[in-house]
């Protein structure tokens, strides 16, 4: 039986065509792009032709892109290296990726003070909760820009707008704004500079990309302690032999994604209907967490503020069922999903996104999250949604 994969929240297949664009960058032009000599020469091209790329696709200049390992890196970066030293005061949302969570939490223990931003039930920061929590001793607001479990898309202009009114007065240490974009980039347009933020992660493998590569956005100016040293490679920031085919593999993915947006967004919205649609008819109940009168909406389009998300996030509680008993049957009838809750040590612990959300504990432990992909057809999500009410029918008459 053919495996239909509905997980690419985790990771998406590379795409041959991306593939194509690195292979020579693999084998042929192997040089280090640190080298003065034409071997060297070649792949620092190559090397800051991506670079220039991913800033044009993404609306920041060529200087503000560093190449990392991928987005727990650049998360890791932009957290430590945007605070200074404690004390100090952090503000964050509470449905943030463990990337951005854990460096917090770490942040925390050596001295600063943690808070989190409320949520509504549907996962979304109001703006108008940041002025209550804003201080003037906050040095850093994180808030990611579309959430991993649900697709929930949070108002990052109107909150790094607010951020920028009420610290306007401090010249010397603004509060700065860190967006974890990596569910977003690929996806729906992600415009830099129009964000707000001083610094935005993202990830290669999360948008057909190769695994290994991501990179942090810095606006100019903005002041950044180093995590690593003994390089002067990226101006010290991020030293370290950059991998240029890992890099023209982002910048080539990037290109694919700019060029193809509209009609890939069309087809995920179609396909999520269709699949939505299907269950709602064939395993009840089911019950979607996270916004859901969003999907219809241009999911760029931020200017009602109203709660929104992207359509290839769907998070699904299917009530009476474990969601570890569901995802080992899912994958035995060949469907790849996820558990809307982290795996810890042989234990199923609640996921903290649907919990901040309010979700009730029976609900919350049901949860399942298929992530589409614009490579689905509308026959895979068609074969999908029957296997899923399948195993769930089966699983209900216990
Ligand atoms: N942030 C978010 C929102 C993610 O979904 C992920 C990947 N699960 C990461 C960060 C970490 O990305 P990477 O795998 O590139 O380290």
């Amino acid at each position: 039986m053919d495996c239909i994969y509905l997980d690419n929240n985790a990771t998406t297949p590379l795409l041959p065509a991306v593939w194509e664009c690195m292979r020579p960058y693999v084998t042929e032009v192997f040089g280090n792009p640190a080298s003065a000599h034409a071997a060297g020469r070649r792949a620092r091209r190559a090397l800051e032709d991506a670079r220039e790329a991913i800033a044009s696709h993404l609306g920041a200049a060529a200087d503000e892109v560093l190449f990392t390992s991928g987005a727990t890196e650049a998360n890791n970066l932009a957290l430590f290296g945007l605070c200074g030293d404690p004390p100090g005061h952090l503000l964050a949302s509470p449905v943030e990726h463990p990337s951005v969570a854990e460096p917090l939490r770490r942040l925390a223990e050596i001295g600063f003070t943690l808070d989190t931003l409320p949520v509504d039930a549907q996962g979304c920061v109001g703006a108008d909760a940041l002025p209550d929590r804003l201080r003037p001793d906050t040095r850093l607001v994180a808030v990611m820009l579309a959430n991993h479990e649900t697709g929930a898309l949070q108002p990052i202009r109107a909150l790094t707008e607010t951020v920028a009114a009420m610290h306007s007065g401090c010249l010397r240490n603004p509060a700065r704004f860190h967006c974890d974009a990596t569910q977003a980039v690929g996806k729906i347009p992600v415009h830099f500079r129009d964000l707000g933020v001083d610094t935005l992660a993202l990830s290669a493998h999360k948008l057909h990309g190769p695994k290994g590569i991501g990179a942090l956005l810095v606006r100019r100016g903005v002041k950044l302690r180093p995590r690593t040293w003994g390089g002067h490679q990226q101006h010290g920031r991020r030293p370290g032999t950059e991998p240029v085919a890992l890099a023209v593999g982002l910048a080539c993915a990037l290109d694919h994604a700019y060029r193809e947006m509209n009609d890939r967004l069309a087809h995920v919205r179609r396909l999520r209907r269709l699949f939505l649609d299907y269950l709602n008819a064939k395993a009840v109940p089911i019950i979607l967490n996270g916004p859901d009168d969003r999907r219809d909406a241009d999911p760029t389009d931020r200017r009602d503020a109203g709660p929104t998300g992207i359509p290839h996030t769907i998070n699904l509680s299917f009530p009476g069922l474990k969601a570890d008993v569901l995802l080992m049957n899912l994958d035995l009838a060949g469907i790849a999903c996820s558990t809307g809750s982290a795996c810890s040590s042989g234990s199923l612990l609640p996921s903290p996104v649907l919990q901040a959300m309010g979700v009730p504990d029976a609900v919350l432990r049901s949860a399942m999250r298929f992530s589409l992909s614009p490579l689905l057809t509308v026959d895979d999500i068609d074969e999908a949604a029957r296997r899923i009410a399948a195993v769930v029918a089966r699983l209900r008459r216990g």
